[in-house]
């Protein structure tokens, strides 16, 4: 029998390869299933997390300049273990390459990956470079630390509990589908440089993002500890169905209190796409989603670029969306398909 693995999808896909490996060691705390994993080591948590970027899946070379890319494959992996509440202080990285990239690309990529330690304090430690038969693939794993206690899964969200969202979302999905039409229009006609200038900042979102390392410093400063979080990559629907599933919880979330960029809004209308819809199922905004006790409202409500867009509910309420007109939906997860 062959079973196409887009019959499972990526996450029934992990699921069906992960199933049989129980975690043996008292030192593996979490395994599969979060942001990052966590092992216990004395006072303090390791936090580890390893994302792959594929040519021609992840990133497009057309308009991705190589710097950017070694400074956008160094930040969506430190913004996996901001996820968990923990700093990240060390990465590895590895390389396929093809004889398609010359030393001084891979400098450029490099200038890239220094330039995200520098920012972010991280130290590169090691990886691994080998030949491929095309293009390039890049894997980066990042490690960090966190106190025990303070440590933040997607499955501790309860009923009652506020959803908080940092920044603006679908900036960068709108970026993605700017540059995409730029490269079509410059692929056929070649003469016409693509004029991008009035789109700085989804531009900006999708070629240089950033993860949320001040958001996660403020939560130290303010006392406060979410009760779950995840960060958002993929689009915030499918990062509210994670956190629900894992914590057994539904949601509602309110249209009105997802926040977007004026510039985002008007650029999804150029696109004649809903603006909610590129926020919900557009990717790589790195922003956090977490949800917080009622309790610590007050910790949050002043504080700058946190929206606060919903509740959870009892898992048998489902997870709603409650539109700006006023009606409530089914949330729909899309999220990237990527097989
Ligand atoms: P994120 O979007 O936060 O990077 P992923 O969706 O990539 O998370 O992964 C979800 C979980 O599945 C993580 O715990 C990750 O470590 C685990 N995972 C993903 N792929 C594999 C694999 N091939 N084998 C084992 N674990 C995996
Ligand atoms: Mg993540």
């Amino acid at each position: 029998m062959r079973t196409d693995v887009n019959t499972l999808g990526e996450f029934g896909l992990i699921e069906h390869l992960t199933r049989a490996f129980p975690l043996n060691n008292p030192s593996s705390v979490k395994g599969v299933g979060d942001d990052a994993a966590v092992i216990d080591n004395g006072p303090f948590c390791t936090v580890v997390s390893t994302d792959m970027l594929v040519e021609g899946i992840h990133f497009d070379l057309a308009y991705m300049p190589l710097k950017h890319l070694g400074y956008k494959a160094v930040v969506v992996n430190l913004s996996d273990i901001y996820a968990m509440n923990a700093f990240p202080r060390q990465i590895t990285v590895s390389i396929a390459i093809s004889n398609r990239f010359s030393v001084e690309a891979l400098d450029e990529l490099y200038a890239g990956i220094r330039a995200a330690c520098e920012a972010y304090g991280v130290d590169l430690v090691g990886g691994d470079t080998t030949s491929a038969p095309k293009g390039m693939v890049i894997s980066i794993t990042a490690i960090g630390q966190c106190e025990k206690e303070l440590l933040t899964y997607r499955n501790g969200a309860r009923v009652g509990d506020l959803i908080c969202i940092t920044g603006d979302l679908g900036a960068a999905y709108l970026g993605l589908q700017l540059l995409e039409r730029e490269k079509q229009i410059w692929q056929e006609n070649p003469g016409i440089q693509p004029d991008l200038e009035d789109q700085k900042y989804a531009i900006g979102r999708q070629l240089k993002p950033e993860a949320r390392r001040e958001m996660i410093e403020t939560f130290r400063k303010v006392g406060l500890k979410p009760t779950s979080m995840i960060d958002i990559s993929d689009g915030l629907a499918s990062e509210i169905f994670h956190i629900c599933k894992q914590s057994r919880v539904g949601a509602l979330v309110e249209e009105s209190g997802i926040p977007m960029h004026p510039e985002a809004e008007l650029l999804a209308l150029k696109f004649k796409l809903d603006p909610a819809t590129c926020a919900l199922n557009g990717g790589e905004d790195y922003e956090l989603l977490f949800t917080i006790d009622p309790a610590d409202v007050e910790k949050v409500k002043y504080l700058p670029e946190i929206y606060i867009a919903g509740e959870i509910l009892d898992a048998k309420d489902g997870i709603k969306l409650n539109t700006k007109g006023g009606n409530l939906h089914d949330l729909k997860a899309q999220g990237w398909v990527h097989f």
